[in-house]
């Protein structure tokens, strides 16, 4: 992409409404407008950056064995009738009447949809075990929408939801759910740590929230040091053996991590040595649960079993703040200067700064250089604006791509330009045609 012909409208000053760098760092980036209290448009920066944490979602969905679907946003209340949360659910709930005078409501989370489905078209063991998701957007009328994306009002969530037989095989999609987290946040360059956690309007009793360690969070966390040391790394994962994903469960939550809904001050000092007692704060970017036949009884969600009786299925629900994840990297990942994206979330990875547009050689090089990164698979912006080095590299720090070449006339008399790593700072000096090589 060249950025003269790209939309990035970066604001020179810091917004006042804006009291934490991740919020601050999007409007100033370009990546968000806000729309009304707690609704934002995605501008092209941060539409892609959305884009690429999505498709890292989708991909750990699909390993695991997980089908993707779309519900609608807008429902008719029948469904919450007949689960009883209709009334249940408070003034988060946005509720809608249509022209003929229906209740309708903005979906706050699916699983009275997702669960008439099931029972619409599955009706045997056999066709089990079954989980399906969507990324979709939501709505939940937030009492204090803040922060920007981290507390919408409208947010992107992934939402999943199993169906299984019995108990046991829905903790193993429980277990299931929660490795595919850890790999898809570790992918993003995150570390999210799951807690025990409590269950609120979605009710049951096993449940852990995802949470990532930042001063801004909301939540207030208890934990044991060690956990920040572990890794689910390169391992590979058999998703349907039981024993492998309970395994990586006790693995992550055998010591104590809880957020300060499920504290227990005695407890936390009974198993942690003092010196490895934490209290922090923390962004929650995940949740799951593990609530049987909460749903599938009311509505009527059975299947018949091997010996032909009819049994409410377990189930589970599964979710991911996708549009709250870009604002936690953000907050994982900034310096004074701006943003500084993990490369597999950056919205470009390279940027390309030549710092006197209208030179020939200049101009010649950086089109080359453009050109053959582009080819090589990078997602390059071209800085091809008639502006000062000085603003450009603002502009690209602010940001944040990983890589930077800058091109000048003054290493190009040398045969160079310049590779500069966004967070470390280090440059060297490189011939142009070896930059995609150094960069793979
Ligand atoms: P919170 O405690 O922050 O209000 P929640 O527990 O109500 O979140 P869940 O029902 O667990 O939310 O939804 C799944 C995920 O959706 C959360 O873990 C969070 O990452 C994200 N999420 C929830 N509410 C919002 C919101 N208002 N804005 C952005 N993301 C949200
Ligand atoms: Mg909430
Ligand atoms: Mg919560
Ligand atoms: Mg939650």
């Amino acid at each position: 992409m060249r950025l003269s012909r790209y939309f990035l409208p970066v604001l020179k000053e810091t917004p006042s409404e804006a009291q934490i760098a991740s919020h601050r760092l999007m409007l100033r980036a370009g990546m968000i407008k806000q729309a009304s209290a707690g609704i934002y448009s995605w501008l092209p920066l941060g539409y892609k950056v959305l884009r690429k944490i999505e498709t890292i979602i989708h991909e750990e969905q699909a390993r695991a064995g997980h089908l993707p679907v779309l519900m609608p946003t807008i429902q008719s209340s029948d469904l919450w009738q007949e689960s009883g949360r209709y009334d249940a659910y408070g003034p988060e709930m946005l509720r809608i009447r249509d022209r003929h005078e229906r209740d309708m409501l903005f979906t706050p989370t699916a699983e009275e949809l997702i669960t008439d489905i099931f029972r619409a078209h599955v009706a045997s063991y056999k066709d089990l075990p079954l989980t399906l998701y969507q990324i979709q957007w939501k709505f939940r009328d937030e009492i204090r929408p803040r922060f920007g994306v981290m507390r919408g009002r409208e947010f992107y969530m992934k939402d999943g939801y199993n169906f299984d037989l019995t108990k046991e095989d829905a903790l193993h999609a429980y277990n299931r759910h929660l490795v595919s987290y850890l790999r898809t946040y570790e992918r993003m360059g995150l570390q999210a740590i799951p807690m025990r956690a409590d269950s609120g309007p979605i009710g049951g009793d096993d449940t852990h929230e995802f949470l990532v360690l930042a001063e801004t969070g909301e939540s207030e966390v208890f934990y044991d040091s060690e956990i920040t040391e572990l890794k689910f790394g390169a391992r590979e994962i058999d998703y349907d053996s039981h024993d492998q994903c309970r395994a990586v469960l006790e693995e992550f939550t055998s010591r104590y991590a809880r957020t300060d809904e499920t504290h227990d001050e005695a407890v936390f000092a009974e198993r942690v040595p003092e010196a490895r007692r934490r209290q922090a704060r923390g962004i929650e970017v995940g949740q799951i649960f593990y609530f049987g036949t909460k749903y599938s009884e009311p509505m009527g969600a059975t299947v018949q079993t091997p010996d032909g009786k009819s049994v409410p299925v377990h189930m589970g629900s599964h979710g991911i703040g996708v549009s709250r994840l870009a604002g936690a990297l953000i907050e994982a990942n900034h310096d004074e200067r701006g943003i500084v994206w993990p490369w597999e979330v950056a919205p470009f990875q390279v940027g390309i700064v030549n710092v006197k547009q209208g030179d020939a050689t200049a101009d010649a090089a950086s089109e080359g250089l453009y050109k053959a990164l582009t080819a090589a698979g990078f997602d390059v912006l071209y800085d091809d604006r008639e502006e000062r080095a000085g603003a450009k590299f603002a502009t690209m720090d602010l940001i944040g791509l990983p890589k930077r070449v800058t091109v000048g006339p003054r290493g190009l008399e040398k045969g160079v330009v310049e590779l500069t790593d966004r967070r470390t700072g280090e440059s060297e000096e490189i011939k142009p045609e070896l930059v995609a090589e150094r960069l793979s």
